[in-house]
C-alpha cells in the first residue's frame, strides 16, 4: 500500500483567535510523510512564536490526511526588478500588471488595498477588469494551502538559483505557482505585511515570478496578496481549488 500524505498547517494571531478577534501573526502550511509531522510541527511551533509582526498567543496546527494522487506543476520562473524605493516599485508593479492586462482601475484599487491592509490572514480577490473585490471573506481573505515544493525538485532548483533559496522566497514561489496554474487567475500582487521585508513581487503565468525589490518602506507594516482574477472566474471552483487541492511544486 502506498504510504499516505499529509497536510500540516500553522496558524498564530495576538489578542487570542483569528475568529474571535485575534491579529494575525504568522500561517504556513507543509505536505508531509506520517513520519516528517513531529518534525514540521515543531518547526512550525517555531515559526509561529518568531515573527516580527508580534508575539502570538494563540497557535493553531491541524494535520489532515490526503487523497493519494497529488497534482504536480511546474515552478514559476524566477527574475528580478531592481527599483530605487517603494514609488518607483509600485510604479513598475503597476506598469507589469497593465502587460498583463489588468486594467488601471484594478491595479489602483489592488495597491491601495494592501498599502491599507495589515491584518489580512489570505488573499483578496480582485477582478482583473472592473476592480471589484470578488470574494466575501472579509479580513480573512481566501488562504491558499496544501502546496509544498517537491523535495528533489527544491533541492535542484536551490543550486541553481543559490542567491533566494530562502525558505520565504521557496514558499512564496510554491503559492504564486499554486495561484498562477488556475486558469482564473490573471495576475498576483504581493508584499510582505512584515515590517522588515520591503521585497514584493507580481506574478503571473506569462511573466512568472517578478521580484521588485521595493514596494514599501522598512518599519511599514501594511501587505498582503491581491489575485486578480479574470472576467469568467467561477468564484467557487477557484476557491476550493485554492484552498483544498493538495499540489506539488517540481519537475513533472
Ligand atoms: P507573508 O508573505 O507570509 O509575509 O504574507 C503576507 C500576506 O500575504 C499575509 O498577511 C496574508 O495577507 C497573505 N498570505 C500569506 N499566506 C497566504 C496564503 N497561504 N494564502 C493567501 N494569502 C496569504
Amino acid at each position: 500500500m502506498e504510504e499516505a500524505w499529509y497536510s500540516i498547517r500553522m496558524r498564530a494571531a495576538e489578542g487570542g483567535a483569528h475568529e474571535t478577534g485575534g491579529r494575525h501573526i504568522s500561517g504556513a502550511e507543509r505536505l508531509a510523510r506520517r513520519e516528517q509531522l513531529e518534525t514540521y510541527a515543531a518547526e512550525l511551533i517555531q515559526r509561529a512564536f518568531s515573527h516580527s509582526r508580534g508575539e502570538s498567543d494563540f497557535v493553531n496546527i491541524s494535520i489532515e490526511k490526503l487523497p493519494s494522487s497529488i497534482l504536480k506543476i511546474p515552478p514559476l520562473a524566477l527574475s528580478t526588478e531592481s527599483v530605487q524605493d517603494e514609488a518607483e516599485g509600485r510604479e513598475k508593479a503597476g506598469q507589469i500588471l497593465k502587460q498583463i492586462g489588468v486594467s488601471d482601475p484594478a491595479i489602483g484599487k489592488g495597491l491601495a488595498l494592501l498599502q491599507a491592509a495589515a491584518n489580512y490572514r489570505g488573499a483578496i480577490l480582485i477582478h482583473g477588469e472592473t476592480g471589484e473585490r470578488v470574494d466575501d471573506r472579509g479580513i480573512r481573505g481566501v488562504r491558499v494551502s496544501r502546496m509544498d515544493w517537491d523535495h528533489d525538485s527544491y533541492s535542484k532548483w536551490a543550486e541553481e538559483h543559490h542567491h533566494f533559496c530562502s525558505s520565504r522566497i521557496a514558499e512564496a514561489i510554491a503559492l504564486a505557482s499554486k495561484v498562477s496554474h488556475s486558469p482564473f487567475t490573471l495576475a498576483e500582487l504581493c508584499w510582505s505585511d512584515d515590517p522588515d521585508y520591503i521585497t514584493g513581487y507580481v506574478a503571473s503565468p506569462q511573466i512568472g515570478y517578478k521580484r521588485i525589490t521595493h514596494l514599501k518602506k522598512v518599519g511599514n507594516s501594511s501587505g498582503g496578496r491581491i489575485f486578480f482574477v479574470n472576467k469568467d472566474i467561477d468564484l467557487d471552483s477557484y476557491i476550493r481549488y485554492l484552498e483544498l487541492e493538495p499540489v506539488w511544486i517540481g519537475k513533472k
